[in-house]
């Protein structure tokens, strides 16, 4: 693996981490804290005030923001505050997202506007700020929190599966297009990890929220190694997770909508 080495003396490199305050998010800030860099990170709650102390506690400085990322202006918020850093992004975990569960019939059309927002809309927003920064130096690292279910049609997760189909076209798409600038695009691909992504989208009573599920930890190193050998995808981390993502590649589609709604219907625990 690449890694940092930051001389005595020297400026820690800044890296930005959204959607800090707990999960994978939080996770990866660790690992950014743990190999050298400060941190700016961003989540909408107090929460984020709290972990920082943790990552303060491995050496980082650490500045946090509270921003409503499905907003433009939490958006502006963000960016306004990462330049005022003075400091440019060395690296940036653009991660923070949200689920809802359900059948598309029954599920709150502004919960799902919200992933819309969150998860593609933010995605872009932030990334149309940042990349022509690190272009214009050459150099940077941008990590895209994606997903196992970008792979794959997500009945009962249908607006969040498709959300997360756009992040991962996009950033393989950006990866492309900054091949020759110096700057890198890797998307983390997790399977379903242990994280509150499923309190908070609905889906306690699923079968994939009973069923074991990775590691956190365990995922933010490797999405963060996959960072720092500039990779374009890593599927993270269990082999479950990396069957799974692997074999998704040759599957028909209407396979593996069946095999993802057998996972995610409501009461399938049940089943
Ligand atoms: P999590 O623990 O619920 O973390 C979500 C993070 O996003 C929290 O820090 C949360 O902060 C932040 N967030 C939520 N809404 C936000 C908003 N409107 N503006 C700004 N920040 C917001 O879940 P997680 O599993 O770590 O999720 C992180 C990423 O991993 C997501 O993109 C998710 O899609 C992806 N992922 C998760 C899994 C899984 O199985 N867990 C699998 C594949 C991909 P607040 O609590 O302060 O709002």
């Amino acid at each position: 693996m690449t890694t940092y080495s930051v001389p005595d003396g020297t400026t820690r490199p800044l890296a930005v981490v959204t959607g800090a305050s707990s999960g994978i998010g939080y996770e990866l800030a660790k690992q950014f804290a743990k190999n050298g860099f400060d941190l700016l990170i961003t989540s909408t709650g107090g929460r984020i005030d709290t972990v920082a102390e943790a990552f303060e506690q491995l050496g980082a400085k650490v500045e946090t923001v509270q921003a409503d990322l499905a907003t433009y202006d939490g958006v502006e918020t963000l960016y306004q505050q990462i330049q005022a850093t003075g400091k440019p992004v060395e690296a940036i975990a653009i991660n923070a997202g949200v689920g809802v569960g359900g059948a598309f019939i029954e599920t709150d059309l502004q919960a799902e506007l919200n992933v819309i927002e969150l998860n593609i809309a933010s995605s872009v927003h932030l990334a149309k700020r940042i990349v022509p920064d690190m272009v214009a130096r050459h150099q940077g690292r941008i990590l895209f929190t994606s997903s196992i279910a970008s792979q794959m049609p997500g009945p009962f997760q249908a607006v969040y599966a498709a959300s997360k189909s756009f992040v991962h076209s996009f950033s393989q798409a950006l990866r492309n297009e900054l091949k020759d600038s110096g700057v890198t695009v890797t998307a983390l691909m997790p399977g379903a990890t242990d994280t509150n992504f499923f309190d908070r989208a609905g889906l306690e009573d699923a079968k994939v929220n009973k069923a074991p599920k990775d590691d956190p930890a365990e995922v933010a190193r490797m999405g963060f190694e996959a960072l720092l050998d500039g990779k374009d995808s890593i599927l993270a981390e269990s082999l479950l997770t990396k069957v799974a993502g692997t074999v998704s590649k040759i599957l028909p589609d209407p396979l593996k909508a069946e095999l993802h709604r057998q996972m995610s219907e409501p009461g399938a625990v049940n089943k």
